[in-house]
């Protein structure tokens, strides 16, 4: 009764899952079955039935094959579990395990051909192909040239595009050794790096191409010395310049702003082009002259003549000395009529005479810049018909008595202007007054 009680519920549950119970099986536990479906034969435990959980093995298989087939592949054998097999690439032979949802969806390649792939790409850039790298993506690979092994990826070994990393390393240490510095770490991009300065040991970045040339210079150490250079030449540094040669400096006596070339100020050879051109317009004002623009080259300027408005560049020594006349004005008289001319001048302090030539000789007396209280005599004034004879004349006299005129630089304290040259002391107005009426 309770044996066939049971018959009746196995024969239930077989019904449930679309089977029908055909009779025993290998042990008490088993029983053999027929799919209704497929009208398949199977044996299967009593438990496995239960849970619902039986599938035909030869439908299966049967699937299994015909997906294979679909994706150029034979099934060869069983996998390390029940989702995989082994298969064979029809097209190369090669066998491989598969995950069999990988085969129905064709996600899968062999992997022996894109061993052998990436091999002979490895080969072809020189390489020799080690291992596996830190992603699918990348191998690890061995120069055959530098023996260096380095992790690439494939895609540049195909492209041939990488570089051994050691090797540049290697190179760019020696760079800076070279150089005098040290590498110490990467820099804000690929071009650069950061370097110590093996002497000061501040640290900089520079890129490789600099590093390469030797163009190094520590900064820090550079301000530093442009400082010290600048307070030993009585200046500040205020800012940047026109060029790297340059920069700003503040005078520090002055308080005038202005770039200098470095090297100027490291050579001690500045001057504060503002105060200096003041100096020029002071001295050009007191030799009646204005400054009215640049010259040819430094040592000149353009300038007016206060009197008789014509301009002309003349070199700034020749203004501070007074050695200058206006060009335009002495061609000019050199064909008008003219004098030759002795005059005493007296001071409260000295007394002495004055020889020269002039159109007018109140006009030329003006120009010599003299003290206020100089008295001016008029000795004598010969006529002539042109300032070119009056010049001549005049020369012929200096010549004689050359050695017997007053030492100029002791005249300019009078002369403060011109007409220092030419003086003659006071005891030789009976001679010269019998030179100039003779002739
Ligand atoms: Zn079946
Ligand atoms: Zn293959
Ligand atoms: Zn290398
Ligand atoms: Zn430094
Ligand atoms: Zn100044
Ligand atoms: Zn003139």
């Amino acid at each position: 009764m309770k044996n066939q009680h049971t018959q009746n519920k196995h024969k239930a549950e077989a019904k449930s899952v679309g089977l029908t119970l055909l009779g025993p099986g290998r042990t008490s536990r088993y029983r053999t079955y027929l799919f209704n479906e497929c009208e398949h034969k199977g044996e299967f435990s009593l438990q496995l039935v239960r849970r619902g959980s039986v599938r035909c093995g030869i439908c299966q298989k049967q699937k299994l094959r015909v997906e294979a087939t679909a994706a150029g592949l034979t099934v060869v054998g069983p996998g390390k579990n029940k989702d995989y097999r082994t298969y064979r690439f029809n097209k190369c032979q090669h066998e491989l395990e598969i995950h069999t949802g990988s085969v129905r969806k064709g996600h899968f390649r062999c992997k022996k051909c894109f061993h052998e792939k990436l091999k002979s790409e490895a080969d072809a850039a020189d390489l020799a192909l080690l291992g596996p790298g830190k992603t699918v993506h990348y191998r690890t690979y061995r120069f055959n040239e530098c023996r260096h092994e380095q992790e690439i990826e494939t895609a540049g070994v195909r492209k041939g595009v990488f570089r051994c990393r050691q090797c540049i390393n290697e190179k760019l240490e020696a760079e800076s050794i070279a150089a005098g510095l040290t590498l110490i770490s990467p820099g804000k991009n690929a071009l650069y790096r950061t370097y110590r300065f093996n002497e000061c040991k501040h640290e900089r970045e520079f890129t490789v191409d600099q590093v390469r040339k030797g163009e190094v210079r520590c900064g820090i150490c550079q301000k530093r010395k442009l400082r010290v250079e600048a307070t030993a030449a009585g200046l500040t540094v205020v800012g940047p310049g026109k060029t790297r040669h340059h920069r700003t400096y503040l005078f520090d006596e002055c308080g005038h702003e202005q770039e200098v070339e470095t090297g100027q100020v490291r050579a001690g050879e500045v001057r504060c082009g503002i105060c200096q051109e003041q100096k020029l317009r002071v001295e050009a004002a007191a030799a009646g002259l204005a400054v009215v623009g640049p010259g040819k080259d430094a040592r000149y300027r353009t300038y007016r003549f206060n009197q008789c408005r014509h301009k002309q560049e003349i070199q700034v020594g020749a203004v501070r000395s007074g050695h200058f006349i206006c060009n335009m004005c002495e061609e000019t008289a050199r064909d008008l009529p003219s004098n030759v001319y002795l005059v005493k001048i007296k001071t409260s302090s000295f007394e002495w005479l004055k020889f020269g030539y002039a159109g007018n000789v109140d006009e030329r007396v003006k120009q010599y810049g003299l003290p206020a209280d100089a008295e001016v005599t008029t000795v004598i004034v010969r006529p002539f018909d042109t300032g070119r004879e009056a010049h001549e004349f005049e020369k012929s006299i200096h010549g004689i008595y050359a050695n017997r005129g007053l030492p100029p630089e002791q005249m300019r304290k009078f002369h403060t202007i011109t007409g220092f040259e030419e003086c003659y002391p006071i005891d030789l107005m009976g001679k010269l007054s019998e030179e100039i009426k003779m002739l």
